[in-house]
């Protein structure tokens, strides 16, 4: 078997999902706060107060926000029309949740007229704020994280036995780099996760499904633990607001 050959039948053993890569942009100038973005002002209308973290008390950090209309594939709740996430800044908050690396706010709001507050300021011994980015989406074919690869297919294991003969170690490894889930902040698809792999469970007994992901990097600079993802799942029979997250990093 030629090693194209094998690359395919190991691509063909995995399912695939489409997803949105939001491949963020940084922005030289400041963006409005009714746009889908990371970093600057939030549109807060619909909250009317700069969120604070539950458990340390500082303002939280504004990370990022998409309209219903920007993604429509985004798991909206009927009156929702923004999704919205900030996280706390300080590095001794006593956070205790496995949802982030640090705590987490995600909401749904429905906004209204509000004028939003500006920033407010960031000790300079906290994480600073994320840098301006518009999104430049585009669609992909994802497929699962190679930690999974193996309880989906054996088949692929003798596969990649075969091309680390042909390829070296190294080769195969760039294969397999080539095939998992994409590591990237991305609507749909799978979670790339880098240590272990788990499906939250709805209380309802069904398990949840993969909605989104939000990847450290840049041009935004946003930094999950080192280097890590931070994953959100949903219930679809149960609808968006059964949303959580869990985190890992390499
Ligand atoms: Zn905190
Ligand atoms: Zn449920």
């Amino acid at each position: 078997m030629s090693i194209t050959a094998c690359i395919a039948e190991i691509r063909g053993l995995l399912p695939r999902r489409r997803a949105i890569s939001m491949n963020p942009v940084r922005s030289r100038r400041d963006l409005s706060v009714a746009r889908s973005k990371m970093g600057g002002s939030p549109d807060l209308s619909g909250l009317g107060y700069w969120p604070h973290c539950e458990a340390c008390g500082s303002h939280m950090i504004f990370v990022m926000q998409i309209y219903r209309r920007d993604f429509p594939r985004f798991p909206f709740p009927p009156k929702a029309s923004l999704f919205s996430i900030f996280r706390c800044p300080y590095p001794d908050c006593p956070n205790t949740s496995d949802a982030a690396d640090r705590r987490l706010l995600m909401m749904y709001l429905a906004p209204g007229k509000w004028v939003s507050p500006y920033p407010p300021a960031v000790p300079s011994n906290y994480e600073q704020p994320i840098s301006q980015c518009v999104f430049r989406p585009s669609l992909f074919w994802d497929r699962p994280s190679s930690l999974n690869w193996r309880s989906m297919s054996p088949q692929i294991m003798s596969l990649f036995r075969r091309l680390s003969t042909q390829l070296g170690e190294n080769g195969a490894l760039r294969v397999k780099r080539s095939i998992t889930a994409r590591q990237t902040i991305k609507i749909g698809g799978f979670p790339s996760w880098q240590q272990h792999f788990l499906t939250p469970v709805c209380p309802c007994g069904k398990p949840k499904e993969f909605v989104f992901q939000l990847s450290s990097g840049q041009p935004h600079g946003l930094m999950i633990g080192d280097a890590g993802n931070i994953y959100f799942f949903v219930c679809k029979a149960c609808g968006p607001r059964t949303m959580e997250s869990c985190w890992d990093c390499g």
